[in-house]
This record gives C-alpha cells, structure tokens and sequence, in this order.
C-alpha cells in the first residue's frame, strides 16, 4: 500500500512516500515560500536530490506539485497518482476530541476547524492540505495524526492551570501538549531498546528541534508534558520564550505601551536562543558563537540546558521512577555537548552519562548511559512520518483508530 504523509505548514509543504506495511520509503520533499512568489521545491528520490523554483500561490498548487513530481519520468516514485491508496496528515490541535489518529470525515474536519482559534498558525494550513487532497484525490483514504492525541492521558491536576474554571469551560483552556507523535515513537522505541513491558516501564522523552518539549510517560501513556494551551509554553526553544511569568505581558502592554500583536511576536519569535544569544535561533550557530567566546551565546545555551534539567528532575518526582531518559528531535540526536550539559550533576537522580557513547557521533538509536548508571539514557531519532504512514496503514486497512 502506497501511503502518502503530509505536514502542511503556513508556508511550506513536507511529504514522504512510503510503501507500507514495509515502512520503505520511496521519495519525500519539502515545498517551502507557498505563496510567497517564488517558492522552492526540493524532492528525493533513490539518492538524489532535485530542486527547482517554482511559483506555488497556495496549498492545493503546492500539492499538484508534488504530484507531478512523484508521477514524473525522471524524478517520480510511481507511475500514476491513482497508485496513492491513502494519505495521512499531521493536524497539530485535536484538542480533546482525539487521542489517536482517526479516518478523516465531515465531523473530524469540523473540529480541526473548531480548534483552529487555538491553533491559528497551524490548524488552518492543515486543513488547506486535507482539502487539496480531497480535490485531487478525492476517493483516497485519509487519515490525521494529532500533536495533541498522545497527551490525551495526562490527569486533570496536570492539565488544568490554577485560573477560573469557567475559563476551561467556556473556552477550552488547559494544557494541551504538543509533538505526541515523537514522544508517543521514542518512549515506546526506548522500552523496546530496554527489553522491558511498556506498562511497568517510565521513561522521559526529551523532544529538542526547533520547537522543544519534554514528556513524562508513565506505564506507556503521557502523564504530564511541558508545552501546554499552545507550544509556547515550558522549555526555550530556537525562538520561543517557553515559561515566563505572565505578569511581563501585563508590564510590557501597560507600562511601556506595546500592543498585544507584537508581545505575541516577540514571544513567539524574538525570544529563545535567538532573542538571548543575539546571534541565531540555530543551536548550530549559538554553539559555534560560543566556542568562540561569545558570552551571549554561552548564556543562551547555559538557560537552555538549565531549563530541561529543571523539569527532568520535576518529571522524576511526577513518575517516583525513571527507566530512561531519551532524546530526540535535531538538537537532542545530534548534539553530545547540550546532553552533557543538561544532565551534568544529575548522578543524584541515578543518571550517569558514559562520554564515549555519547560522544559516538553516528547517526542510529544508542544507549549513552554508563554500566553503573540506574537511569538508562538513549539517543533515539524520532520518526514523526513513519509513525503517521503505520497509523495511516492502519485506518486505511480497515483496523479501526490507531495511536
Ligand atoms: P524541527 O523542529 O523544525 O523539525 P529539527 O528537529 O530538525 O527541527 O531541529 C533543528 C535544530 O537542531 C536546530 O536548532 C539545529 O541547529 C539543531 N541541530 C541540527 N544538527 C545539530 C548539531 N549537529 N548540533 C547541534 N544542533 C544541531
């Protein structure tokens, strides 16, 4: 079965095509400036790589793209686009509907509009994917896999802030969490890798990219995660402020007179590594400033690293006890030096890092923990796409909900 996976962004459209149940995949590209006038497409397929610009003015132009180039004599992965059986979606906010991935119909399109005005960056190009889709393969099976679905668990006492309850009622305001979808992968993979029963196992998924969270799974299912009505919330990321007090809202618009719109922007896009280092939201470049003595980069990476270490010892507390830590996402896969540095003096909590292993810069699912440590740590690359392909397999096989 030929199952295609779109993540539709505001501006941008990634897609891998895999042959399922094999998980083999045949091609995946990413579509970027949708909209923007001149837009790039960068396609793979069997090893090579093929870019060009070509103007793509919205999502459904963006999606008869890629179909031309997968159905393309020289850079295509099959012969016609009716060899599609079924595609599956990342919808970012399913808000308390789903808690895993379901067949889309009239109704789960309706609440992914609902959750739209909790969502307003990402649920609605979401939809714009599902509807192009819909246009030009309009038999197909599709499916959603929501960034909210694993947190579905999570008990009241977590996801409910300390603020009037009417506030919850009337406008569905609580924790949410986002990037289930690489939590729910690398905590199952790390209880795989350690050989033990998903419901007696605990496990901290550290997800590090350029939106960061941290996840606490208890007995397989999230119990309590950082990001929370929306992804600004918890730990610094590329340009993300994570937590702060709510009271510097108040102090910005009442007393130096900012609007709403552009604390919103510059907590959503000016903060972070970006807004402390001065220097880039890529941890690449604040590592590389730093090397070179820039103080800023260095406290931009030192706030990081103390960030996650705080909720690491917060989550061991929530679960009473940790099997593994595991860490994933661009940061967390690729950098030894940012997990050295977030679990440097946590041999109280039973982690010793084993800095050869940590170090060992290839690319595949790794124990990095010593012999002697009581907390296994795992470096393990999430898999966001073949995780939504196996849950799309799945609905389109007839299996019922998957997640
Ligand atoms: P996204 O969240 O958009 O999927 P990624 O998971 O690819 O992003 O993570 C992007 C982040 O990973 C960037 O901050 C980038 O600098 C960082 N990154 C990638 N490779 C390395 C590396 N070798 N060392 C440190 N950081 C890295």
């Amino acid at each position: 079965m030929k199952v295609l996976v779109i993540n539709c962004g505001s501006s941008s459209i990634k897609y891998q095509l895999f042959d399922m149940p094999q998980k083999e995949l045949l091609a995946k590209g990413l579509v970027e400036k949708v909209g923007e006038g001149k837009s790039i497409l960068t396609h793979q397929h069997k090893g090579r790589e093929f870019r060009s610009e070509v103007p793509v003015s919205n999502h459904e132009e963006g999606m008869k793209l890629i179909m031309k180039t997968l159905t393309d004599k020289e850079t295509g992965a099959i012969s016609d686009i009716s060899r599609i059986d079924a595609v599956g979606h990342r919808v970012v906010h399913g808000g308390e509907n789903f808690s895993g991935s379901v067949k889309i119909t009239k109704d789960v399109l309706e609440t992914i509009e609902e959750y739209a005005d909790l969502a307003p960056l990402h649920n609605p190009p979401n939809l714009a994917g599902i509807m192009a889709i819909s246009s030009i393969l309009p038999d197909v099976v599709q499916a959603a896999a929501f960034d909210t679905a694993f947190h579905q668990t999570i008990p009241q006492k977590a996801y409910m802030y300390a603020i009037p309850r009417d506030l919850y009622e009337k406008f569905g305001i609580r924790r949410y969490g986002f990037h289930g979808t690489s939590h729910r992968f690398v905590a199952r993979r790390a209880v795989t890798l350690m050989g033990k029963a998903k419901k007696e196992t605990n496990v901290i998924t550290c997800h590090l990219g350029n939106g960061c969270s941290i996840t606490a799974v208890k007995n397989g299912k999230s119990v309590d995660t950082s990001m929370g009505l929306t992804p600004l919330e918890g730990l610094v990321m590329g340009t993300r402020s994570g937590d702060i007090d709510p009271a510097i809202i108040f102090y910005l618009a009442e007393r130096q007179g900012m609007s709403t719109r552009d604390i919103n922007t510059i907590l959503n896009k000016k903060s972070g590594l970006l807004g402390v280092s001065g220097v880039s939201n890529d941890m690449r470049n604040v590592l590389e400033e730093a090397s070179k003595g820039n103080d800023k980069a260095e406290l931009a990476i030192e706030i990081f690293c103390y960030r996650i270490k705080k909720y690491i010892g917060a989550y061991t507390a929530v679960l009473g006890h940790v099997d593994a830590v595991a860490f994933t996402g661009g940061i967390g896969e690729n950098s030894a030096l940012i997990r050295e540095k977030v679990l440097d003096g946590l041999e109280c909590l039973g982690i010793r890092l084993d800095t050869n292993r940590n170090c060992d810069d290839s690319k595949a699912e790794r124990l990095i923990s010593s012999r002697d440590s009581k907390v296994d740590v795992f470096v393990i690359p999430t898999d966001e796409e073949g995780r939504i392909a196996y849950d799309t397999h799945k609905i389109a096989s007839g299996k019922g909900e998957a997640g």
